[in-house]
């Protein structure tokens, strides 16, 4: 049978089987677009719970096998998503917290990439640029095939909520949140559009203007977003795991999808060398190439802090 064919089917790993692990996992299997998934976590009765608990979900939906397993389990991966990390202790600066992280990372990309040479890393562990960078940097391997979750959730986030707001589906929005993912980042209002008309022009022909005070609220709840499920739920990850298996899907099946995500750029704003999110074509054998979005001068500037703001992070990790 075509279709469950594992030579046309991707197998997936996922490095981390916390929260966000398992939801990317959960949503994946959902999709039913790859043939297997395969979580490892150091914590093995974790691993071995989560995938247990997913592939009970997947006979209502899909054939995908889910199972946990080693870093050896690994082998054959086109794609693995690295979602470990570890949490923020109370009285811990940013930076120690990055410091440890990175060492997370330090353990985790060359065993990974030993049994998986040829696959894409896709990070999710926060903060996803600066650990984009740090991924890159441990890897050796091509930035185009080191990819950042970035803002692929604040740009589904900021269409959701134009799209709310002038009465259409949020596919019928097209809009990018370009730089951090995180408070930096930048709200693409002057290249958005809906249908094929620019944003003013639509919310004027449908009489529901784009107020400065509707614009506002909009950039609140798209940058606000996370901190507001945190302080009712502790964390965040149904909407990262979808929009993780997401970009798998985009790479799995080599759809060229324009796609705002995170990975260390040339050149971006007048910064080099830099991880952040800006719209980016993904296909099979990763990023395919960059979009320069068109920017006013006031987003331009933003854009330009927010990669300073993160390189400057990205050079104080130890390594
Ligand atoms: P999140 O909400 O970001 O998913 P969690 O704490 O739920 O955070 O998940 C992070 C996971 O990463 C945990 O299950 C933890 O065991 C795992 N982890 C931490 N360090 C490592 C490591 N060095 N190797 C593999 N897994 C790790």
């Amino acid at each position: 049978m075509e279709f469950f064919s594992k030579e046309r089917m991707m197998k997936v790993g996922i490095v981390g089987a916390g929260m966000v692990g398992s939801a990317a996992g959960y949503a994946l299997a959902m999709l039913g677009i790859v043939h297997e998934i395969v979580l490892v976590d150091m914590n093995d009765a974790l691993a071995i719970a989560q995938a247990e608990d997913i592939s009970h979900a997947v006979p209502f939906l899909s054939a995908t096998v889910v199972r946990a397993g080693q870093y050896a389990d690994l082998d054959g991966a086109g794609v693995v998503i690295l979602a470990a990390g570890v949490s923020q202790k109370p009285g811990e600066t940013r930076l120690e917290l990055l410091g440890r992280n990175a060492a997370v990372f330090r353990q985790v990309v060359g065993r990974v990439l030993d049994v998986a040479p040829g696959c894409i890393l896709l990070i999710a562990t926060n903060p996803v640029d600066v650990m984009t960078q740090v991924a890159t940097r441990l890897s050796g391997i091509d930035a185009s095939r080191v990819i950042g979750s970035g803002t692929i959730l604040d740009t589904a986030r900021f269409r959701s909520l134009v799209g709310r707001h002038l009465g259409i589906s949020p596919q019928s929005v097209h809009a990018y949140v370009l730089g951090e993912h995180g408070d930096s980042e930048v709200l693409g209002w002057s290249s958005a559009r809906a249908g094929s008309v620019s944003l003013l022009s639509f919310a004027s022909q449908v009489g529901r203007p784009l107020t400065d005070d509707i614009r506002n609220q909009i950039d609140d709840g798209v940058r606000n977003a996370a901190y507001k499920i945190i302080s009712g739920k502790g964390s965040t990850y149904y909407g990262i795991g979808s929009g993780l298996a997401r970009i798998v899907k985009a790479i799995a099946q080599d759809q060229r999808d324009v796609l705002s995500v995170s990975m260390v750029t040339r050149e971006v704003a007048g910064v080099r060398d830099v991880a952040l999110s800006i719209p980016r074509i993904i296909g099979a054998q990763g990023v395919l190439s960059d979009l320069v979005p068109d920017m006013n001068a006031d987003e331009r500037q933003a854009l330009r802090r927010s990669a300073e703001l993160l390189k400057e992070r990205a050079d104080a990790v130890p390594l």
